[in-house]
């Protein structure tokens, strides 16, 4: 017996914390169809005076609210839930777990086009397939015989496939001649099916790689960690694990951390599996997305390969999450929903009892802190593939060195003797443009951003001078803006400059840059691999862009310009980083037949943790790294979480937080295993207009952390705050 209306939980795309209570209209409630109304459907709600779409995200059969005065939902939306429960659930944790406000969060993992209430796409696909016997009297072309073969040793193919292997002139000449007929193909749940044939032979593994392999189970959840050094033939690993799963009639989902790394993995699994392969990441269209989106969840693609956002894409029958680069932080989503897509593609895979993994050169302190804990398992790969020896690492010390344009008198030699050996030289800094700054010779001015508390980069391509941290762009003043002269010069080095310096010293060499700025040419990174592939000498100059996943096999000589400002900044992961950018670079070099070696240009050769990196290795740098943080009680040896505010008045800030902290304090006094820092300003106090500060809380375990944060959040949903301050969450930040 239903006497009372059910009462529908929606998440609605507001900042506000909660949950919105609405009725079922009446007409639901006399067609009996109220089952109808489940967790993980769209409804469209009034909200205020608009109407927005929201997801149902339980069903009550009471409400704290006067229940005369709740809205009736204006439509549902959905006949069925957009994802299952499991995922649905997972969502809702993930939410709770980062404390960010539910129905943003919940909203913003679905495609765009989910959220304005469109329907989901029909997933047809075009296909052929052969209509009458034929024989080589139907036609003389080569081409066409080829086709009419293929297509009588299957039952059909698609449209997509056929026309990239023999063009679309040849399809239509056949189907004018009534040979084929084309039909379209709509995928069933059932079909996440695996052919009988990889397209390419897996490769022998070696037996460090075997013995990686064979440690890996199919069967249910575990993390393991392949701690691998460059060029040791993880993405093999990956790809003969994938293999099992997708056997087992499984989808894979593939996470890296860059888009300019997508299509290099996605390349790796579609040479190797004919299967549908498909990916995910921020340049593409919202109907692309969804879908892409679609068809993961209906099974028609297999193996899914994205960036961050993909941990949420759903799958119809996942068997496994594997995560490159674990140690990246770009796997952290750095603004609104500050998500870490590595920790909670380990919670999917929890939540599925699938195998999740996880590979680098260079595993995070957190990650090898789990693997001491036993909580993921340990896998190691130490020697590179083949002949090819791991770099040697060398300090350039600046100390005793002429330096012009930021390259020492001993690297310009270096750089010489590689090219004229017939090899290749990359050159990493990690700053693009031209110059980080603009310096008046005779007054001592610098151009600073009128917004941020940083400086312009001189950008000479553009001719413009751009803030990197909100975009500011100005034209080059001519004179000094503050004593009218004209002895304005740029200092420091950045790409574009060491580009311009090595061109007119190598006029003959190509010079490739590669940079945020360069890359954004549609398939620059394909060209950048077959011209530096072709093997002829060249200098590559690169920022962070360079040191991922590349494999380039004639690179020599690395050569890292700056190791000395990143190895002084304060923020408190950025030694970690260091180590992992310095031991990625130089993985780029010596990955052929030919030794690599790395050179680090720096002021601070008997620094005890550049030390440790170039005399011993990454993993012992990382120990030291390691006690560092267990010292001064950050993470992983404590749980660390932010309030960050900002606001264009430091002065409500500050306050804010100030307010925060008290009522912190009121709800959980500091003691042994808690404690509190701050207000402080964040690590860029000013930035695009807004100043901008933090509340550091740390706990010695995560329940401690969770339930604080909530109590937390709840009670600054009922204080006034001033209109000006924004405020968010940050659990696990990577940065202050
Ligand atoms: P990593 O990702 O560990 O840096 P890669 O996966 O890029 O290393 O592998 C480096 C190179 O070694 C690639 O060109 C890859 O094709 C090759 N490779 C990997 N495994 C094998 C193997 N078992 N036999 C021969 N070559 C291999
Ligand atoms: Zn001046
Ligand atoms: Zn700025």
């Amino acid at each position: 017996m239903k006497n009372q209306k059910p009462i529908l939980n929606v998440a609605v795309p507001t900042p506000q914390r909660q949950l919105f209570d609405y009725v079922i209209p009446d007409e639901f409630i006399k067609s009996d169809s109220t089952e109808l109304f489940i967790p993980g459907c769209r409804v469209l709600i009034p909200f205020g005076n608009r109407n927005l779409i929201g997801l149902i995200v339980k069903i009550s059969q009471s409400t704290d609210f006067d229940l005369k005065k709740l809205k009736p939902i204006k439509a549902l939306i959905d006949k069925e839930p957009l994802v299952s429960k499991i995922l649905f659930d997972f969502f809702i944790w993930s939410a709770n777990y980062y404390h960010h406000p539910i129905g943003e969060a919940l909203l913003k993992v679905f495609p765009g086009n989910l959220r304005k209430g469109l329907p989901l796409p029909k997933t047809t696909t075009r296909c052929w397939k052969i209509d009458k016997s034929y024989s080589s009297d139907n036609t003389k072309s080569v081409k066409q015989l080829d086709l009419l073969r293929l297509l009588n040793s299957v039952d059909h193919k698609t449209d997509e496939f056929l026309k990239a292997c023999f063009g679309r002139s040849t399809i239509s000449a056949l189907a004018k001649k009534g040979l084929i007929t084309e039909f379209q193909k709509s995928y069933t749940k059932e079909k996440v099916s695996f052919p009988k044939a990889l397209k390419q032979n897996p490769k022998l593994l070696n037996d460090e790689q075997a013995t990686v392999l064979s440690k890996l189970s199919i069967e249910k959840f575990s993390c393991s960690l392949i701690d691998g050094v460059t060029g040791s033939g993880k993405t093999e690993i990956y790809l003969q694990f994938a293999e099992l799963i997708l056997k087992n009639q499984r989808q894979v989902f593939i996470l890296v951390p860059e888009i300019n790394l997508v299509q290099q993995m996605e390349a790796q699994f579609s040479n190797r599996f004919d299967l549908e392969v498909l990916t995910f990441h921020s340049n593409m269209t919202e109907n692309q997305r969804l879908l892409n989106w679609t068809k993961a969840k209906n099974g028609e693609a297999h193996i899914i390969v994205g960036t961050r956002s993909s941990v949420f894409v759903p799958a119809f029958n996942l068997g496994l999450i594997i995560i490159d680069e674990e140690h990246d932080q770009s796997y952290k989503q750095q603004e609104g929903f500050r998500y870490s897509a590595r920790d909670l593609a380990i919670q999917r895979a929890l939540d599925d009892s699938i195998p999740v993994l996880l590979g680098s050169a260079t595993p995070s302190l957190e990650t090898i802190q789990n693997c001491i804990k036993n909580k993921y398992q340990h896998l190691f790969i130490k020697k590179r593939i083949g002949l090819s020896q791991p770099p040697k690492w060398n300090f350039i010390d600046l100390k005793n060195q002429a330096i012009s344009n930021g390259i020492s008198e001993f690297a310009e030699t270096k750089i010489k003797e590689t090219i004229s050996n017939g090899k290749q030289a990359l050159i990493f800094i990690n700053r693009r443009g031209y110059a980080p700054a603009l310096f008046c010779n005779s007054c001592g001015w610098v151009m600073d951003c009128a917004n941020c508390d940083s400086r312009l980069t001189l950008h000479k391509a553009k001719q413009k001078l751009i803030c990197h941290h909100c975009e500011f762009t100005t034209n080059v003043p001519l004179k000094c803006l503050a004593c009218d002269r004209d002895s304005l010069v740029p200092v420091g080095m950045g790409t574009e400059r060491i580009e311009e310096y090595l061109k007119n010293i190598f006029p003959t060499i190509p010079v490739f840059r590669v940079d945020r700025d360069s890359s954004k040419k549609k398939d620059f990174m394909e060209n950048l691999h077959r011209k530096v592939n072709g093997a002829e000498p060249c200098i590559i100059i690169g920022t962070q862009m360079m040191t991922k996943g590349h494999d380039f096999k004639n690179i020599t000589l690395v050569l890292a310009l700056d190791t000395d400002t990143e190895l002084f900044h304060p923020d408190f992961k950025n030694q970690e980083r260091l180590g992992q950018l310095l031991t990625q670079v130089a993985g780029r070099g010596g990955r052929g037949q030919f030794p690599g070696e790395i050179y680090l240009q720096t002021y601070n050769s008997d620094h005890p943790l550049l030390e440790k990196l170039v005399k011993d290795n990454y993993a012992s740098f990382l120990e030291d790294v390691s006690s560092e943080r267990e010292v001064t009680l950050m993470p992983p040896f404590r749980h660390l979480a932010l309030i960050r505010a900002d606001s264009t008045h430091s002065d409500k800030v500050i306050n804010f937080l100030k307010h925060v902290r008290s009522i912190t304090n009121s709800i959980q006094p500091q003691n042994r295993s808690i404690n509190y820092i701050g207000p402080l300003p964040s690590m860029l106090e000013k930035r695009a207009g807004r100043y901008r500060y933090l509340f550091q809380i740390r706990t010695k375990n995560r329940s401690q952390m969770h339930l604080l944060l909530k109590k937390l959040t709840h009670q600054m949903g009922t204080i006034k705050i001033p209109s000006s301050v924004r405020w968010s969450v940050d659990v696990d930040p990577v940065e202050l």
